[in-house]
């Protein structure tokens, strides 16, 4: 079936069994407590089931399974080869499910069918084969001694990693961290979004029917405060790899802090620049790049560029683009493949997405488009808002909306807008437009954060690494072949060498 039309989603979706238990040492199980909590549609309100809500037990039960498997040692012992086959069947099997998964996702977030299915029926399965397929080819190394002795620098899995997840591409989040931790011989503890808990659930059946053993891949969906913290705070967890917002990310550290000094991998927020240097042609190209920078996933992408900096004497021409643009979105039925923009996540998150709109007005910026919650619906949408005239200070420039809200801020001098891109806490992303490759060199080199694209808005791809310098993140990085550090220690074996 060439599936394209709204109707043939929602018949699969129709068709649907949503996972509503946490998945623990290879079986579905219910919380311990019985507790459960509600999974909405935030693009309907609809109830789409009831989720086992874990706590501390849940996870205590999920880290006790985890380090059995780890230390019986079928899958971190493994050779690399029979890890890698399982992966790639995983990679075989999710592209198999591929629609399913995809629906699925749609549903639990919001996000639009067209996102979903490249998201999750394409590059989640990418990553678990290219993770596969690196794992044996990755060599230790051997230091020059004298040749008395045979230094070997080798690597080896951290042991039982806890991953917390955010709700934006909630499995594609779960595949940068699964990937490389699972590749590496970790067991893991995974927490995804309690927004979003659908199809990592799914995936997990899907490991298990690769062949995963047992206790390696857990799931325990639920709280932040309960089973986010139990993880955080968990005595057995040997890593920690978190996605979400700043604030949690500090308290992961605390957490380290209080319990096992777990090394912890933080990817956070952001509050990424778009520059426009006078010498790029605002053509289709910059403009449908300036859009998506901002609007992309309901511009609940932790690398949106909102804050996009123009030259004064180019801001009308950018603008007239830009709204010509943004007046063609189509903003809907996260179903429809037509739908360039679906729902946000949550009610509370619609709440705090127009409250960020309201400040920017009440500060004096002002709003050319949208400005408010899209009529019509029963779930949770924000038209796609352009403000003119934001000053850099002004809360909506400073503060991460995770809304689609463009803000523009005009500069005189190239300077003056390398000075303001950089003045944040955040440094996840940048994005320059220019054609002088000086300028972009220059602006590349001075611009502090993890990623800087020039003349396209773009995150890389699996091979290269995902992170953010200042607030955004720490040292750690996912993706690339520097995502599999997270999940190994590293040992030195010094064998025989001179008596000293
Ligand atoms: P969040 O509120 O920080 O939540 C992230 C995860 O932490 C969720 O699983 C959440 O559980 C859990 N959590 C919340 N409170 C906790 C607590 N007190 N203790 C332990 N765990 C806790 O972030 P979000 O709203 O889901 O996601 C949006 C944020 O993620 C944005 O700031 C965005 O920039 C960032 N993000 C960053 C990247 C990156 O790679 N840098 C990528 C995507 C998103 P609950 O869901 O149950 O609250
Ligand atoms: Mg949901």
């Amino acid at each position: 079936m060439d599936i394209a039309t709204p109707n043939d989603y929602r018949a699969i979706a129709a068709g649907l069994a949503f996972p509503s238990e946490a998945f623990i040492n290879g079986r579905f199980v219910a919380a311990r407590s019985g507790a459960r909590f509600t999974n909405l549609n935030p693009a309907t309100a609809a109830i789409l089931g009831e989720v086992a809500a874990c706590d501390e037990d849940d996870v205590d039960a999920a880290v006790a399974a985890a380090r059995r498997a780890f230390d019986a040692g079928a899958w971190s012992r493994a050779a690399p080869e029979a890890r890698k086959d399982v992966l790639l069947r995983l990679a075989a099997l999710l592209r198999e499910h591929a629609v399913e998964l995809a629906v699925m996702e749609s549903l639990d977030s919001g996000k639009t069918i067209t996102d979903c299915l490249n998201e999750v029926g394409h590059e989640v399965p990418n990553f678990f084969q290219w993770y596969g397929e690196l794992i044996d080819k990755s060599f230790g190394k051997v230091a020059p001694t004298d040749e008395s002795a045979l230094a070997l620098i080798v690597h080896e899995p951290v042991g039982v990693a806890g991953l917390v997840l955010p709700w934006n591409f909630p499995l594609l989040m779960a595949a940068w961290k699964l990937a490389p931790a699972l590749a590496a011989g970790c067991s893991v503890v995974v927490k995804p979004a309690e927004q979003t808990p659908l199809t990592v659930l799914r995936l997990a059946e899907l490991a298990a029917q690769a062949g995963l053993p047992d206790g390696v891949l857990n799931v325990v969906p639920g709280f932040g405060e309960t089973a986010g913290q139990a993880i955080g705070r968990h005595r057995d967890i040997d890593v920690v790899s978190f996605t979400g917002s700043t604030e949690v990310g500090a308290l992961f550290l605390k957490y380290a802090s209080e319990s096992n000094l777990k090394p912890v991998g933080l990817e956070m927020g952001g509050k990424s620049p778009f520059i426009v240097l006078d010498d790029a042609p605002i053509d289709d190209a910059l403009v449908s790049n300036a859009v998506s920078a901002a609007l992309w996933n309901g511009g609940q992408n932790c690398s949106a560029n909102m804050r996009q900096f123009v030259p004064r004497a180019r801001k009308d021409e950018f603008l007239d683009k830009v709204l010509a643009r943004v007046a063609a979105l189509t903003v809907g039925d996260p179903l429809d493949p037509a739908t360039e923009m679906g729902a946000m996540v949550s009610a509370d998150h619609q709440r705090r997405v127009l409250g960020y709109i309201e400040a920017g007005i009440g500060e004096g910026a002002r709003v050319v488009a949208g400005g408010g919650a899209l009529e019509g619906h029963d779930g949770y949408f924000v038209k796609p808002t352009v403000f003119d005239d934001v000053v850099h200070g002004m809360t909506i420039a400073t503060e991460e909306i995770f809304g689609p809200v463009l803000g523009v801020i005009a500069f005189s001098e190239p300077e003056e807008a390398l000075r303001m891109a950089s003045d944040s806490v955040y440094g996840l992303h940048a994005t320059v437009f220019t054609r002088d490759i000086d300028r972009a060199l220059h602006f590349a080199r001075r611009l502090p954060c993890g990623t800087v694209s020039i003349n396209r808005f773009s995150e890389g791809d699996i091979k290269t690494p995902f992170g953010g310098y200042k607030r955004s993140g720490s040292l750690a990085r996912d993706n690339g072949t520097e995502a599999i550090a997270q999940y190994q220690q590293t040992k030195t074996i010094w064998i025989g060498g001179p008596e000293g």
